[in-house]
């Protein structure tokens, strides 16, 4: 299901993600072995789809992609999306790997029993935190449960990368897993280990995470709210979007072809499948980025239950070979391989 020109990564004839994200289960199986890949852990809304009151209420005739759910076991449901969410297998010069997360949402847990099992993931090295809504942070408190076991939490915290404003909401929702003095008396309880990391909202300000250098990608998220995306790769350029509404010119200088360089691989918010919204593109603004930024290729992800995968990736076919850009729909599950 290649969609014409390169793939992403060293097997470039077949492994590009167009080619992976056509596959009918979860997206290749295996893995550990080989170089640097990204697996996307969740490609949904803050909802996630099914919708659930698509199947608590159903419409007449009922909603065909949440519909989906109740036949066919997520695995085998490229409709059945969980919170945004990117793992980055990072093995320079295929030695070590180490892996960085981006994002920890409502649906962590079930992301990771998922996947992490499937393409045996033993641990999870950084993290990285696009902002501080529901569906990028909820699941922290289960870290704990990935993390090594030790009553009295002495364990090595995992580093955790994010802006001012995150780190002030997280302190406020999580208070237990920022909190570095006890209180006299108090017991002590098991909880995730991490170690907090204040990140500029600045292109220029790049940070290093498990060996892998990013810089930071400043968008609106609706017009009073900054939330971060990430470039990274040193070989192949990818940058990150999970959620937009308008692209600063300075970010988009940094990651546009009309810039530097082009990108091989853009990863981009789309909510809708018709008109606009006040916080994430949807798909007619996402199609326009991406005429302008001009990426070799592109994944879509944070879609609601609009989109029907398969159905939709075939309409975006046309779509490719009409502007000479592959742009498909990613899916939980896919595993691109991709040389960092
Ligand atoms: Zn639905
Ligand atoms: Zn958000």
């Amino acid at each position: 299901m290649e969609v014409g020109g390169a793939g992403i990564g060293p097997s470039r004839a077949s492994n590009g993600p167009a080619a992976a994200a056509g596959g009918g289960g979860g997206g290749g199986g295996g893995g550990g072995g080989g170089g640097s890949a990204l697996i996307f852990l969740g490609t949904g809304c803050s909802s996630a789809v099914p919708n659930a009151r698509c199947l608590i209420q159903p419409s007449d005739p009922p909603c065909r992609v949440c519909s989906q759910s109740l036949l066919l076991p997520p695995d085998a449901n490229p409709n059945y999306r969980c919170n945004t969410s990117l793992l980055i297998d990072y093995c320079p010069n295929n030695t070590k790997h180490s892996y960085i997360l981006i994002d920890v949402g409502k649906t962590f847990r079930e992301q990771v029993v998922r996947w992490f099992t499937l393409y045996k993931i033993p641990c999870v090295d950084s993290i990285i935190l696009t902002h501080e809504h529901a569906d990028a942070v909820l699941g922290l408190d289960d870290v704990r449960a990935i993390q090594p076991f030790s009553p009295t939490n002495d364990i090595d915290p995992t580093p955790i990368y994010l802006s001012q404003h995150t780190m002030d909401s997280i302190a406020e929702k999580f208070p237990y897993l920022v909190r570095k003095k006890f209180k006299e008396g108090q017991e002590v309880r098991r909880v995730a280990q991490l170690e907090w990391k204040v990140i500029e909202e600045n292109c220029e300000k790049s940070f290093v995470a498990s060996g892998l250098q990013f810089f930071p990608l400043p968008v609106m998220h609706g017009e009073d709210y900054v939330c971060l995306g990430f470039l990274f790769g040193e070989k192949y350029k990818v940058a990150y979007i999970s959620d937009v509404s308008r692209f600063l010119p300075s970010t988009e200088q940094v990651i546009s072809k009309k810039g530097v360089w082009q990108l091989d691989l853009l990863i981009l918010d789309t909510l809708y499948k018709e008109g606009s919204h006040n916080v994430h593109f949807c798909l007619p603004q996402s199609l326009e980025a991406i005429k302008r930024i001009c990426p070799k290729q592109a994944l879509l992800i944070g879609m609601t239950h609009e989109f029907d995968h398969d159905k939709d990736n075939e309409s975006l076919i046309e779509w490719s070979r009409r502007e000479g850009i592959n742009v498909q729909l990613a899916r939980d599950g896919l595993r691109v391989p991709i040389d960092l």
